[in-house]
């Protein structure tokens, strides 16, 4: 797999980008930024949308995608997640109110995006990719993952607060390569961490204890931009060689 970071961050400011990352050219995971990053052409040649949560920082440029793209698609745009998390893009985005009901809409003889479940507790098969998914600690319904290609995989926790399934499935993978893991708040914010359901430095620390990978490669992303400075000290004082945080355009091949 290559993969390449094209948002890192929790919100925006200019040049702070919310979390997505392309695989392999043709796959997006989550799809907080887009459009502002990839060409028109790039952007066509996406075929598959796999989406951890609905919440906006991680859905918001399927939008502009869609919009983008449309009478550039030989087949659909194909958006995969638990049924949960497309039950709220059909409710809250595609819903003919905020943004055209896309799944209804064809160009030529297919709908412009297609909306499809994973399945529960076995593994699915998207693009080339075998998924297994886990629900993570947030306020809505959320995934993580371990995506695997060739017998090499990673690990991407979504949004997540203290959890546990997440780091049994990480523990247990086979050929596991790096793990994505999410750090959205400064150490003095815990209480806004637990309760919006995130993590901080500190809390970082106990969940990597759980995933308990000593050799694994650890890619910090959601960093939430105007606490980043306080962020950096806090990761940079867990004095753990592992780590490396993402500002974006970074490119990783496992
Ligand atoms: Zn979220
Ligand atoms: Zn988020």
């Amino acid at each position: 797999m290559r993969i390449r970071v094209l948002g890192s961050y929790g919100s925006r400011l200019p040049g702070y980008h919310t979390s997505s990352m392309l695989i392999n050219d043709n796959i997006l995971l989550d799809a907080g930024t887009v459009t502002a990053v990839l060409s028109l052409a790039e952007q066509a040649t996406i075929d598959h949308v796999i989406l951890t949560h609905a919440h906006l920082d991680h859905v918001v440029d399927l939008a502009f995608l869609a919009d983008n793209v449309f009478t550039l698609r030989t087949a659909p745009l194909r958006i995969w997640g638990p049924e949960e998390v497309l039950a709220a893009l059909r409710n809250h985005l595609f819903n003919n109110e905020i943004w055209p009901d896309f799944s209804h809409i064809r160009v030529r003889d297919f709908p412009i995006v297609e909306l499809l479940p994973l399945a529960v507790g076995r593994a699915s098969e998207v693009g080339g990719l075998t998924l297994h998914w886990e629900r993570t600690n947030h306020p809505v319904f959320t995934a993580g993952y371990l995506i695997s290609a060739q017998g090499n995989t990673l690990l991407h926790s979504g949004d997540t607060s203290i959890t546990g399934k997440l780091w049994d499935m990480g523990r247990a993978a086979s050929g596991l390569r790096l793990a994505f893991v999410e750090t959205s708040f400064p150490n003095r914010l815990e209480a806004i961490a637990r309760a919006s359901g995130h993590l901080t430095p500190e809390m970082l620390k106990g969940e990597l204890a759980k995933l308990d990978r000593p050799e694994l490669p650890i890619k910090i992303f959601h960093m939430k931009p105007q606490f980043l400075d306080e962020i950096l000290v806090e990761l940079h004082d867990l004095d753990d060689p592992r780590l490396q945080i993402l500002h974006g355009g970074e490119i990783f091949h496992c």
